[in-house]
């Protein structure tokens, strides 16, 4: 049995996704640059290898030596706004280099990949839940770069065989359940980050942006999907992927959502303390409601979410936050 290698195992999915294969017994090795990463996230057992995933000398080094049979590629940027205010780079980081880096796996015999995407791809969606088979037309940069990467599977899979699984995201959320790692953007953008963060006194209250949406409350609906959860869903996809009729794209998500306001409620319950909330305008570029349609996912791979209850996120995200009250030693 080979390894697997995980690009961006030091940032907040893969590093829980790292845990989870080591805990299944896969052998695992991390490339990260750590520019948005953390070292202090992967374990110590677990070989590192700091670099891009455009360096080909070092892809070839790290799969000869580690005898690498497939790869698990989160290594990307993944802040909307920035991609809002940097499309070129969105482009180059997300789009170009993994369409090198994939390029140059084919040519070392590798051809099996999990791919991080994103729920951005669909952009305004004109029904919900949505399905993966509902169109795509992203509203930012970010969307599209992941969108052309999962057209670009596509035509490589007819060419030269490639095996591939797209994961379409939904809202990542919560920690491992001892609180050792967890979730941490700079800037952070995040509703439960910012929620627990106002929680901490960190910041002088959470912000709900809009409140005159077309929902139940009026606040947005998301559906938030525990980390840990989703990263089982890439290790059930992995094993999945020597059947190359499994190939394609994947929602990940609950089938169910939240409102704003219900994960500020609930993380005042979580908490117990009365976080401060401040009402104000709408964030451009917010959709009413997103949420999966996940029965392709459940069916194909068998993924049964366990962790990923409202109450289980956020106690989970409060216990880092809590541990960790700055986040990572290491800043990136
Ligand atoms: N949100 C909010 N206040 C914040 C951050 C986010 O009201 O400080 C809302 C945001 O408008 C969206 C939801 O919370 O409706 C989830 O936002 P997040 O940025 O966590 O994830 P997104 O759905 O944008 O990927």
């Amino acid at each position: 049995m080979g390894s697997i290698l995980v690009t961006g195992g030091a940032g907040y999915i893969g590093s829980h996704t790292v845990r989870v294969l080591l805990a299944q017994g896969a052998q695992v090795v991390v490339l990260d640059s750590l520019v948005t990463g953390h070292k202090e996230a992967v374990p110590a057992e677990v070989p590192f290898y700091l670099g891009d995933i455009c360096d080909a000398g070092l892809v070839k080094t790290i799969v000869e030596s580690q005898e690498v049979e497939a790869v698990i590629h989160f290594a990307a940027r993944s802040l909307v706004g920035e991609s809002m205010a940097k499309p070129d780079l969105y482009f180059y980081e997300n789009t170009a280099k993994t369409n090198l880096f994939v390029s140059n796996l084919l040519q070392l015999g590798v051809n099996k990949i999990v791919f991080s995407s994103t729920a951005a791809v669909y952009g305004l969606p004109e029904t919900v839940p949505i399905s993966e088979e509902s169109p795509t037309s992203p509203i930012n940069p970010y969307g599209l770069s992941k969108l052309m990467i999962e057209a670009s599977f596509h035509w490589l899979e007819k060419a030269y065989g490639l095996k591939w699984v797209a994961l379409r995201y939904f809202n990542a959320a919560g920690a491992s359940l001892d609180g050792s790692i967890g979730e941490e953007h700079l800037p952070e953008t995040h509703l439960i980050p910012l929620v627990l963060k106002a929680a901490l006194g960190q910041r002088d209250a959470i912000q709900v942006f809009g409140t005159d949406y077309n929902t139940l409350d009026g606040t947005c609906i998301r559906d938030y999907i525990h980390v840990l959860d989703l990263a089982e869903a890439h290790v059930l996809a992995l094993k999945a992927l020597d059947q190359q009729s499994n190939s394609g794209v994947y929602n990940v998500g609950t089938g169910q959502g939240y409102s704003v306001l219900q994960v500020i409620t609930s993380a005042k319950k979580v908490t117990g303390i009365d976080i401060p909330v401040v009402e104000v305008a709408r964030r451009s570029g917010d959709p009413d409601v997103l949420i999966a349609k996940v029965a392709k996912i459940e069916k194909t791979f068998g993924l049964k979410t366990r962790y990923s209850d409202l109450e289980t996120i956020i106690a989970s995200a409060w216990r880092w936050h809590q541990n960790n009250p700055d986040g990572y030693k290491s800043k990136s």
